[in-house]
């Protein structure tokens, strides 16, 4: 595993937990937006995995669910082994993906690795190869999307970032088809950073008011839609 960092305690990570959130380094996509991009092009030295376990190890009667995000989690080849080694510690555990892995996500599944999965959805279909600023196979994130959607894991959540410049209401009205049937989704804002690809100044979050007219539109399609860490 290449861990990047750790968040030893995280009320944010996982929701209806204490959690520890585990960063993996590296991603196959570079989406304009990022707020991990050192991390993302694995520019942060590396942690130990024995030394990630052996915290987990002693703090594990005061948190109870272990976060595993990026980068890409699901780009390193001996993930289900470090999952393994964390369920023996009697946590449960939680990935975040970009889903442009679902033969990888479908094999976790398989063997019940994962208790919580959060699927970003970065846009509507359209707009995703732009955002993500590689070549992205779409379909892929497609086969991600209907693994969820079709009950492979115990729990799930969508999530958006809404950028201005990428997410507006047809947009809404766009990922509110293509999820539809899904359980739930999360939309969180935008916030401008010196860390994402493009430096601070050229991406915008949004008002509140208008994020909510988004979570309008999207509960035409998808039960469970709420704001998070929108004030
Ligand atoms: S936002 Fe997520 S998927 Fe996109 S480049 Fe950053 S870590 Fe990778």
């Amino acid at each position: 595993m290449h861990i990047a960092g750790i968040n030893k305690s995280t009320l944010l990570d996982y929701p209806g937990k204490v959690a520890a959130a585990v960063f993996t380094g590296g991603c196959n996509l570079r989406c304009l937006f990022c707020q991990n991009s050192s991390l993302v092009e694995g520019l942060i030295p590396e942690i130990r995995e024995a030394d990630v376990l052996s915290f987990l190890e002693k703090r594990k009667n005061v948190l109870s669910g272990v976060c595993i995000t990026g980068g890409e989690p699901t780009l390193q080849p001996d993930l289900s082994d470090f999952i393994r080694e964390i369920r023996t510690l009697g946590y449960a555990v939680k990935i975040d993906t970009n889903g442009t892995k679902p033969e990888v996500l479908r094999k976790l599944a398989e063997d019940d690795l994962i208790d919580y999965i959060a699927l970003d959805i970065k846009t509507s279909r359209e707009k995703y190869r732009e955002l993500c600023n590689v070549d992205i196979d779409v379909d892929k994130v497609n086969e991600s999307i209907e693994l969820l959607k079709s009950g492979f894991f115990p729990d799930y959540e969508f999530r958006t970032t809404v950028v201005a410049e990428y997410f507006d209401r047809d947009d809404a009205a766009k990922v509110g088809e293509w999820l539809a049937g899904g359980r739930r989704i999360y939309l969180q804002n935008f916030v401008d950073t010196n860390t994402s690809f493009v430096g601070r100044g050229v991406l915008h979050g949004q008002t509140r008011e208008e994020i909510e007219a988004y979570a309008v539109i999207l509960r035409k399609t998808i039960p469970e839609v709420s704001l998070r860490g929108i004030d």
